[in-house]
């Protein structure tokens, strides 16, 4: 009987510093920095349209920055010898080919770095998709399209694993075997780095976070310490005005009695903000810490279906300018395309 749990290669870290990207003079990703260290599962957490895929595609040598570095095991991921055996990479699982059967799709990824056949029955195994391996793509859930995305970033049996929103569409019992599997990996010593935007779908299965919005690092740290922070109780003297500044810089809030509002930042850069804005601001309060709920509100602005009025994505630092198109698609013809599907790490783009 083969291995059922992946078994990651320790010690290879990640590292994002001074990351810049524009696209046509707009930023994708600005100035942002930070590190997952092996044996962590770290949790790439933002709205749409944040940066998250831009930094991967970086990372993973799919896209080049403008500024800056990204790197594997402290080398650019071009300059890495065997990149399969390396970093695993799962960006869209939606695009594997569809005419496949899913143990196919594995062999010819073992195939291609160079792994032997048996790699691929073995992370079918891993994926818990021994049932489904003789059956075409083109006929999975997207559940098991994620599950098979994921087997094709174990295959070289990587060190680091990358994965693109690897929780979407997986229903309960497919994101606590998410779970399981990535947890395993990190304590054989493996680092992973996986995108979010919604922090309910990553909170079990992730040790820390990492919060962008509009390409700029909004908050970083351990569970505990990003859930521990809570938010503001603020009214100003023209509350018209204190709401359009919140809105033109996408911070997320309520409404509260009278006119107070709960903003999702804390308490000094709510300051920062009206000074900025030039806004005089009659009350000023930390609201007590929520746990997890009131967390993902903080930091990303998405509250629960009934919170009143959460708007846009929020972040401790208030982003200056406008806030971009929340899951705005990359133009069609853009010099740089999206990446096929789990495409082995092996083959980048451009
Ligand atoms: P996320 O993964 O957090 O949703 P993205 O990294 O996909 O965010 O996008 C960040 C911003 O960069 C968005 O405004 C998006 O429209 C833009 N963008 C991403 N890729 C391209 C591209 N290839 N061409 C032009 N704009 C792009």
């Amino acid at each position: 009987m083969t291995s059922t749990t992946p078994s990651a290669a320790p010690g290879v870290s990640l590292e994002v510093r001074g990351l810049h990207k524009s696209y046509g003079g707009r930023p994708a990703v600005d100035d942002l920095s930070f590190v997952c260290a092996p044996g962590t599962v770290t949790g790439f957490l933002g709205p749409n349209g944040a940066g998250k895929s831009t930094t991967l595609r970086i990372l993973t040598g799919l896209a080049r920055a403008d500024e800056g570095e990204a790197l594997v095991g402290g080398e650019a991921f071009r300059s890495l010898s065997q990149p399969a055996r390396t970093i695993g990479v799962m960006l869209d699982a939606r695009a594997l080919h569809n005419g496949r059967t899913g143990l196919e799709t594995l062999r010819l990824t073992a195939r291609t770095v160079g792994m032997p056949a048996a790699r691929a029955d073995e992370v079918l195994a891993m994926v818990g998709l021994e049932d489904a391996g003789g059956k075409r793509v083109g006929g999975y859930s997207y559940g098991m399209r994620q599950r098979l995305g994921i087997g094709v970033a174990l295959i070289g049996d990587p060190s680091v694993l990358v994965l693109d929103e690897p929780a979407n569409g997986l229903d309960p019992e497919g994101i606590r075997w998410m779970r399981r599997l990535l947890r395993s990996f990190a304590d054989a010593g493996g680092t992973v780095l996986l995108s979010s935007h919604q922090l309910r779908e990553v909170e079990a299965t992730v040790d820390r976070l990492v919060v962008i919005s509009q390409g700029r690092l909004v908050r970083e740290g351990t569970l505990e310490e990003l859930t521990a922070g809570a938010g503001t109780r603020v009214t100003a003297l023209d509350p018209a005005a204190l709401r359009t500044a919140l809105d033109r810089h996408g911070i997320a809030y309520e409404h509260r009695a009278g006119a107070e509002l709960e903003v999702s930042l804390a308490p000094e850069d709510v300051g920062r903000l009206a000074l900025r804005e030039q806004l005089v601001l009659t009350s000023l309060g930390a609201t007590a810490g929520g746990g997890l709920e009131d967390a993902f509100f903080t930091l990303t602005g998405q509250g629960e279906p009934a919170a009143q009025a959460p708007v846009g994505p929020a972040g401790a630092t208030p982003p200056v300018g406008p806030v971009g198109p929340a899951g705005a698609q990359p133009p069609a013809g853009s010099a740089e395309t999206q990446p096929p599907a789990a495409a082995p790490s092996a083959a980048p783009l451009n």
